[in-house]
């Protein structure tokens, strides 16, 4: 959380009737004016921590912006990299290998960014640094090494609904993209993975599992008190058998969510930045491969050093924008209403809000400082 004011600042650049061409035109003088200029210091190295997107997904940020966010910062003469963690389903984003592949395939190379992609949580979403946790649940958070390796993050959030956390911004994009695998399933989950039905007893998850938790026999079992609860045996399971109880509360989720957030922060003070694109904003997090229709018109991108309030921000514009036409809305919505609550009645997203200010994370009173729109056709 920012010294000194008790209100944050959050920098708008707004989207008008030009789309894309308004966020390009504008987006350095975004990056300019806005408070990041200090996470690109000299010769730093910055994690430009992003949602690559699951395979046929398309409403992460794009390459175009990113490319323009990395120019920025190797101007100011930082050296980044783009990066995220595996995640704990299979998917195509499951290890580095594939995480990677999906990557390329959605404009993420070298040759079109500039900077290089490295998978935050190595091969197999194994490479992990425990931090301590200063929260109410837990005592501390397994992130991804390069993430806690790099001398500064610039947390690139594309802004959307989350069918667990209501919305999904700057604090999920750190705070559970930024775990490695364990630290995803601890956070979802109460429990231990189990074996489905379909087994094939192939032994391949026995043969990795580092606790010697899981015996082989007409199908594989799991030793729920040896088991470490590291996840390697989701990953590996060429049947897909090994399955996740996705049992946790919404409100502790996002509370654990927080809290991993906290470590965080308190390891990087003040080395992390956050930008959040308001663009296609689907009702579903972009782990689901199924494109879906935004529920507001894009409606510009923050910039913030503070990620509690550059949620706030973004959630507050959001539901303060028109619905857009053939959204996932319910017919009942009223205009002016809460749109997150709306798509998903049974989550309050506040609660993620609520407890970062809580745990000294951030804080929910912003300033909103917008670009002017008059330089846009000047800039860029
Ligand atoms: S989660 Fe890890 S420790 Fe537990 S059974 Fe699977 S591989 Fe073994
Ligand atoms: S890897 Fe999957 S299919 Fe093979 S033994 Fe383990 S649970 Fe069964």
């Amino acid at each position: 959380m920012p010294d000194g004011p008790t209100k944050s600042r959050v920098h708008l650049l707004r989207v008008y009737d030009g789309g894309a061409d308004d966020i390009l035109a504008r987006l350095d003088r975004l990056l300019q004016e806005s408070d990041l200029r200090k996470i690109a210091a000299k010769d730093k190295i910055v994690a430009v921590k992003l949602h690559f997107g699951e395979s046929s997904e398309t409403g992460h940020v794009k390459p175009l912006f990113v490319r323009r966010v990395v120019s920025w910062l190797l101007q100011e003469g930082a050296r980044p990299f783009l990066t995220d963690t595996n995640t704990l389903y299979r998917g195509s984003r499951s290890d580095t290998v594939l995480h990677m592949r999906t990557a390329a395939e959605h404009g993420f190379t070298y040759s079109a960014v500039g900077a290089p992609v490295v998978i935050a949580d190595g091969l197999r979403g194994t490479s992990e640094v425990r931090l301590p946790v200063a929260g109410q649940i837990l005592k501390e958070a397994a992130v991804g090494s390069e993430l806690v390796k790099a001398d500064s993050i610039l947390a690139v959030t594309h802004f959307k609904g989350h069918e667990l956390s209501g919305f999904g911004g700057a604090i999920k994009n750190l705070g559970m993209g930024g775990a490695s695998r364990a630290g995803k399933l601890e956070q979802h989950s109460t429990t231990k993975p189990y074996v489905r039905q379909g087994c094939i007893a192939c032994g391949i998850c026995a043969s990795w599992c580092p606790a010697d938790a899981i015996r082989v026999g007409e199908v594989a079992q799991i030793d729920e008190q040896t088991c470490i609860g590291c996840g390697e045996c989701i990953a590996v399971c060429p049947e897909k058998v090994v399955g996740i109880r996705w049992n946790e509360s919404t409100d502790v989720f996002q509370r654990k969510m927080v809290e991993y957030l906290k470590a965080i922060t308190s390891l990087k003070r003040d080395r992390i930045g956050y930008l959040s694109f308001i663009t296609d904003v689907h009702p579903l997090c972009d782990c689901y491969g199924t494109a879906k229709v935004p529920i507001v018109p894009d409606l510009g991108v923050l910039a913030s050093v503070d990620p509690i309030a550059i949620d706030q921000a973004s959630y507050d514009l959001v539901n303060e924008a028109p619905a857009a036409r053939n959204s996932s809305l319910s017919e009942g919505y009223r205009a002016g209403g809460d749109k997150f609550r709306d798509l998903h009645p049974d989550v309050d997203p506040t609660v993620q809000l609520r407890y970062g200010e809580e745990l000294g994370v951030g804080t929910r009173n912003y300033e909103l400082i917008e670009i002017a729109e008059s330089a846009r056709s000047s800039a860029g």
